[in-house]
């Protein structure tokens, strides 16, 4: 009982699914892909004869064209590496989220916060740091392995920080921010207030 195998549990319980899914309804994060952003991207990246009917639509299509790509064979769709370093990565919809962070948390063995967020970020795309932290508050083999524990939560108490400090972190941690799909903005210019 004190060392259940982590690999046989899931990390999430099905009342966490349900928390998450309402928290992704409420909290809109435009560096989720919905399904019907998923759609949007295939449809400008299939159809080369589709034409754009507005400068918006224009910018969006040069962004998705430029950003996106579809693997040949498997028809993934991919977001293209920014550098020489990086690699292609999936693209996630949102409702794949906790599985996908499930997944990944699990096959590094419930490391903390930082390297599971550099696992997935290295790997797929859509998926927000924010959501990554909401769900890994809640994983429950890591509640219960306190040396698994994310050690951003073991250094509150000695600074002395709110808890939500962490969340007013992530827009400083350097990776997350600077891809957020412009063309999504572009498309929702009544939220940007332009
Ligand atoms: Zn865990």
């Amino acid at each position: 009982m004190a060392r259940a195998s982590s690999i046989d549990l899931n990390a999430f319980t099905p009342s966490t699914r349900a928390t998450f899914q309402q928290y992704v309804l409420e909290s809109p994060n435009n560096r989720r892909v919905s399904q019907s952003d998923k759609g949007a991207i295939i449809g400008w990246l299939t159809n080369p004869r589709k034409r754009p009917s507005s400068q918006k639509e224009f910018s969006r299509r040069n962004y998705v064209q430029k950003s996106f790509i579809l693997e040949e064979g498997s028809q993934l769709l991919l977001a293209r590496a920014k550098t020489a370093v990086d690699k292609d990565r999936i693209v996630v919809t949102e409702d794949m989220i906790i599985d996908v962070v499930e997944s990944v948390h699990n096959n590094i063995g419930h490391a903390g916060w930082d390297a599971t967020w550099k696992a997935i970020n290295t790997s797929y795309y859509g998926v927000p740091r924010s959501d990554l932290i909401f769900l890994l508050r809640r994983c429950q083999i890591c509640a219960r392995n306190p040396s698994k524990r994310p050690k951003s939560s073991l250094r509150i108490p000695l600074n002395a920080q709110p808890i939500d400090q962490e969340v007013h972190d992530f827009p400083n941690s350097g990776e997350m921010q600077y891809d957020f799909p412009s063309w999504y903005a572009l498309a929702n210019h009544h939220n940007t207030g332009d």
